[in-house]
């Protein structure tokens, strides 16, 4: 306590000096003064006169362009990976020792499975030339955690990958290749909690520096408590103060050294690891104040920078809330660009399971929440999925009917917004046996050494696995050059007896998606879609590349989604 700081070196001055609660830190406030100069500006800090420490400061050069990096967009499709289930490049860091969760077992759900950061650069071809754009990760950070420390989100040091994941120089060559190929890679950032072995949950620097006086209280996970104009400040307080689980400390967002260092962290990953976008983890259990000052100081750094938001709720009136340009009744000003669409993942899902002979169910479900696509600033920029890292995969959701799965997944790719593909979801994974995250989290074919089955070579595949994957290659680097998915306007038609059409057009192009969930072929009358197509059309199927000419009547095979370029 008591220190003083000072800098020895030009470019570089002290403006502040904060003592904590703690003695064992100081919170200083530098200034980086016009014109200075990259390279080490040591800090020197005295205690009754006499030099305690120096910190050699490294002020690093920014990148050329780097303020204005370009971000994922509806041009992109993201995919999804779980590091320690995804492909162990380095076997020698499966386990380091001194670390807390000394488990390396892959037969066992929760235990780790030695995926790595190696594994995923040693696949970076395989995901580009299936068609993805961009890759996020779940968290890389390290996890010095006793349990299940493989899933990532209980941080215990922000500013250092995982060793079990690799060095943080392994992250900044995924960053740095990703960025090469033309691709993004999106961090999974976590701003409401951190893990319960962070190191400075032994020290904490100030008394409030974690909610509920560091003793854990459960969120009530009350998400409509942010913007319910009848909330009680007990119920409100208990949602965004209270704990995930014990083994995950609620951070305290309104202590203004815990909002800097958070800021901070974000922007220093970004300009280290040349990050293409950000996914914001659990973003409605953060102080709605303190979420917004975070994304408005990001975007202060990066403009053209995409970030979604995860807000697990069907309803669009709580997703639509948090999204950049979102005019609300309480006032509430969000900065966040984009959101992940929960409330399309749930109707796509029921759409899939109902039966369409019942009003309003089935496909009808889908109409029905793209038709709210009013409530949001911006509807483009959601990210669409039909699964993710904390829910059955998509093939499960389905009941493991193939025709049903692949219309799902056709919608995904050709509806508005931005596909994201869970990791294995392009070659058929599922989970059978339980919905437990270990089982849904399972590991990618091909990704160790001995594996019977691999993903990049289809060595040991079903049939139905390569066609899948084939299906998915095709649909997927179609999208890549097809413009008018990104940017074209979407038309829909309501749903009639099991059948779903809609367009995408601009002066780009058009095309024209069919659903049918029948059981049965049908024969489409196009009268009914005459705003947008006539006989005599050129109908490109995307899938087979055959053309055929319109005529007054569409045949529609049985359980098929097909995908026409019109001329
Ligand atoms: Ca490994």
């Amino acid at each position: 306590s008591g220190g003083v700081v000072s800098s020895t070196k030009k470019g570089l001055s002290v403006k502040k000096v904060t003592n904590a609660d703690s003695p064992n830190y100081l919170f200083v406030d530098l200034v980086v003064e016009a014109g200075a100069q990259a390279g080490i500006y040591p800090l020197i800090i005295k205690k009754n006169g006499a030099v305690i420490h120096t910190i050699n400061y490294s002020l690093e050069a920014r990148a050329k362009n780097s303020a204005n990096r370009p971000s994922y967009s509806t041009k992109d499709v993201i995919y999804l990976i779980t590091p320690d289930r995804f492909a162990n490049g380095n076997p020698a860091n499966d386990k380091v020792a001194g670390m807390r969760d000394m488990s390396l077992n892959r037969g066992a759900l929760y235990d780790r499975h030695g995926g790595d950061l190696r594994g995923i650069l040693d696949h970076l071809d395989y995901i580009k030339n299936m068609g993805f754009t961009a890759i996020w990760n779940m968290p890389e950070v390290e996890n010095d955690q006793t349990l299940e420390s493989y899933h990532g989100y209980g941080i215990t040091d922000h500013y250092k990958i995982d060793r079990r994941f690799g060095t943080n120089e392994d992250y900044r060559e995924l960053g740095m290749k990703t960025q090469a190929n033309g691709m993004y890679l999106i961090k999974d950032i976590i701003l409401n909690h951190c893990g319960s072995g962070h190191w400075w949950m032994d020290d904490m620097p100030f008394k409030d520096w974690i909610n509920y006086g560091g003793k854990f209280v459960s969120t009530t996970h009350r998400r409509e408590t942010v913007q319910d104009p009848h909330v009680s400040k007990y119920d409100a307080k208990l949602q965004t103060e209270g704990w995930f689980v014990p083994a995950m400390p609620d951070l305290n967002q309104k202590n203004p050294f815990m909002q800097r260092y958070i800021i901070q962290n974000t922007i220093w990953w970004i300009e280290y690891a040349h990050l293409g976008g950000l996914r914001i983890d659990t973003y409605p259990y953060s102080d709605k104040y303190f979420a917004a000052r975070w994304s408005d100081a990001v975007l202060n750094e990066y403009p053209n920078l995409n970030m979604v938001g995860e807000e697990w709720s069907s309803n669009p009136i709580i997703t639509s809330y948090w999204q950049r340009g979102k005019v609300n009744r309480d006032g509430f000003k969000s900065s966040l660009p984009a959101l992940m669409d929960f409330p399309l993942q749930n109707a796509l899902s029921e759409a899939m399971n109902e039966n369409d002979q019942e009003w309003g169910k089935g496909l009808n479900k889908i109409y029905s929440v793209i038709s709210n696509d009013l409530i949001y600033a911006n509807p483009d920029n959601l990210v669409v999925f039909g699964d993710n890292h904390d829910m059955s995969r998509f093939y499960s959701q389905v009941k493991h009917d193939q025709a049903l799965f692949r219309m799902g997944m056709t919608y995904l790719l050709t509806t508005r917004g931005i596909p994201q593909i869970f990791y294995g979801t392009e070659i058929l994974m599922s989970n059978p046996k339980s919905n437990e995250h270990g089982e849904i989290r399972g590991d990618f074919y091909g990704g160790w050494p001995g594996d019977i089955k691999d993903a990049v070579t289809q060595r040991g595949f079903t049939a139905d696995e390569k066609s899948t994957q084939d299906f998915f290659k095709k649909l997927l680097n179609w999208r890549k050059h097809a413009e008018v998915i990104h940017t074209g306007k979407l038309t829909h038609f309501g749903p009639e007896n099991g059948v779903y059409v809609y367009f995408r057009y601009s002066e780009k192009g058009k095309v024209m998606v069919v659903m049918n969930k029948n059981a049965t072929a049908k024969t489409l009358s196009m009268g009914n879609f005459a705003e947008l197509i006539k006989p005599g059309a050129k109908l490109t199927d995307v899938l087979n590349d055959k053309t055929q000419v319109l005529g007054a009547s569409l045949e529609v095979p049985a359980k098929t989604a097909l995908v026409f370029e019109v001329k």
